[in-house]
């Protein structure tokens, strides 16, 4: 039987589903929320409603945004001869906060991943391929994750681009090999955009 009311219950049941979310912690959650001044909790409601219903990909990057394009891909700041690819709009972040990186990005939304069924087709490659056919970048550096299947999609997707003029790099290994971006802090994802 369940000890708590039904919406305390429902609330414990929904947190506990998040990643990292374990029983206990979503009780903890449940009654934090219970104990906050009421707007509080109203506005984390609607922060998850709001990246639901405003949040889309970036027409260019696929980063995420609320407008057509990223405010990356809008800035006029940023250096658009390099490109840099990521996994997600997450290591996109990491980059960003290392504040080591100024070109622009692209977002593969995934990694080529056969056993889990993921392969080139559902990723955004073939927008990565038009936007350096059509682009003036000089540089695209691979910063998929250094693990297996990092390695390998940075590998396809380095041979797609082999036909363009544009130099082709790769993360340096500051980054310990199977760590994973989102993890590593901002002086090593630095070390390895600069020993790139
Ligand atoms: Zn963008």
């Amino acid at each position: 039987m369940d000890k708590h009311a039904g919406a305390v219950s429902e609330l414990v049941d929904q947190l506990g589903r998040l990643p990292g979310v374990g029983r206990k912690s979503a009780e903890r959650l449940a009654f934090h929320l219970l104990r906050v001044p009421e707007a509080e909790a109203i506005a984390l409601a609607d922060a998850i409603r709001r990246i639901r219903s405003d949040i889309r990909y970036c027409q260019a990057c696929f980063n995420l945004c609320e407008e057509e394009l990223c405010a990356i891909c809008r800035s006029g700041d940023r250096d658009t001869t390099r490109l840099c690819v990521v996994e997600q709009p997450r290591d996109l972040m990491s980059l960003e906060q290392s504040q080591a990186f100024n070109g622009l990005y692209h977002v593969l939304l995934g990694r080529i991943a056969p056993l889990d069924g993921i392969g080139p087709d559902q990723l955004t490659i073939d927008a990565l391929v038009d936007r350096v056919r059509n682009g003036n970048f000089s540089e695209v550096i691979m910063a998929t994750n250094p693990n297996v299947e990092g390695d390998g999609t940075s590998l396809y997707i380095s041979n797609l681009l082999a036909e363009f003029p544009v130099q082709i790099t790769r993360l340096a290994r500051g980054i310990t090999a199977g760590s994973v971006l989102e993890y590593a802090n901002r002086e090593m994802i630095a070390d390895a955009l600069v020993g790139r």
